[in-house]
């Protein structure tokens, strides 16, 4: 039995004709660059996931970028976010010309640890980033608290928690704004990139509006120098058709995981633990492994398909360098880090494939 780590085919045979009906429309109707279709997609993702206003992008990356910018952060100020992220967090809070502080994870979560937060702002701190990795939502009320005392803005990273909560609020609503990606292998994806910033108010949403479309007051007035981060159309229609599925195929992947948990745990594995209060979408599953090279070049000759997420924190990147962090300083993430590995996950993946997983990953 082959199993791939994600199966687009899958996903798309599955609703072929709705999504190919889609793309034609944009097509038929030329609607190419923002447009109707962006905009219905706007509207009805903030009634699927929740929030109140938002922005389509470029990417998930830019999304942040745009957003920091609109709330005004820039040089010489610090943004406080974590270790265990994917590069892309970092790079929009260098993009726009701020300090990046990073914290450690939490060994069961994997998610920022709030209390170290705490412990690095200081007078220039000016946001924090809480980055629901996998899916599994950060302690989102320990963040709000500690945003209110030291008046920092909160900036939620959902690229990987679509439809997740935290004590039954959406991701990406506790905050100045939330960004979201729509990467094809994400829980939401399109047919390319995009993304998307979510935020409650009208006229941070007509700010990053302006950021992302070269500071439009008018088609040829400028307010200010912007640049270029607006979503297709293509991608709009995609979006806005899988959006129809995407409560069922959240559904899926929690189904799925409690039965990757229930196989893992009972033989002592470290999976992730969800955050107390909060609903885990699963963007990723991931094991704890001693012998990780060995289990997933035995799972390799079965068929299985495995990755890591993320093999070197973002303290111990090259682009960092110049930063002087050491080996050692974020201790939980590193740990992780050379010991976690991913398992196939997907709404499609079936029981039977499941027990196909495990059943070799328990015989290395
Ligand atoms: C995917 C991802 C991003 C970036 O999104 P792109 O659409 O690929 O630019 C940002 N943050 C996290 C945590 C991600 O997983």
């Amino acid at each position: 039995m082959k199993i791939p780590f994600l199966d687009l085919d899958a996903q798309y045979r599955s609703i072929k004709d709705d999504i190919d009906q889609s793309i034609a429309r944009v097509i038929e109707t030329k609607n190419f660059i923002q447009g109707k279709f962006v905009d219905e997609f706007c509207l009805n993702f903030t009634k699927v996931h929740g929030g109140e206003h938002a922005v389509g992008c470029a990417n998930g990356t830019s999304a942040i970028t745009v957003l920091l910018r609109a709330l005004g952060v820039g040089p010489g100020d610090e943004v406080i976010t974590v270790t265990n992220t994917f590069f892309a967090t970092l790079e929009a809070i260098h993009e726009v010309g701020a300090k990046i502080v990073l914290v450690d994870c939490l060994a069961d979560t994997y998610a920022m640890n709030v209390d170290e937060a705490a412990s690095k702002i200081s007078s220039r701190t000016k946001a924090i980033i809480p980055v629901h990795l996998y899916g599994n939502p950060v302690e989102m009320r320990k963040v709000v608290k500690l945003a209110k005392k030291h008046d920092l803005m909160v900036i939620e990273d959902c690229a990987q928690a679509h439809m997740a909560t935290f004590e039954n609020q959406a991701v990406g609503t506790f905050g100045s704004g939330a960004t979201f990606s729509f990467y094809p292998g994400k829980n939401l994806g399109a047919y390319g990139d995009a993304g998307l910033v979510l935020c409650k108010d009208s006229s941070l949403r007509d700010a990053v509006s302006q950021h992302v479309n070269h500071g439009r007051l008018g088609k040829y007035e400028h307010a200010f120098f912007a640049g270029n981060f607006r979503m297709d159309g293509l991608q709009g229609a995609v979006l806005n058709t899988k959006l129809k599925y995407i409560g069922e195929w959240t559904k899926k992947r929690i189904n799925n995981a409690q039965i990757y948990d229930r196989l893992l745990k009972k033989n002592g594995f470290k999976v992730i633990e969800v955050t107390s209060g909060a609903k885990c979408v699963y963007h990723i599953y991931l094991v704890e492994v001693s012998n990780r090279a060995q289990v997933m070049e035995d799972l390799k000759d079965k068929d299985v398909e495995s990755l890591i997420h993320y093999p070197v924190p973002m303290h111990l990147q090259p682009a960092l360098q110049d930063m002087k962090f050491k080996v050692g300083e974020f201790p939980v993430a590193e740990r992780a880090t050379s010991r976690i590995m991913s398992l196939p996950m997907f709404p499609e993946l079936t029981e039977e494939q499941i027990n196909y997983v495990v059943k070799n990953f328990l015989e290395v």
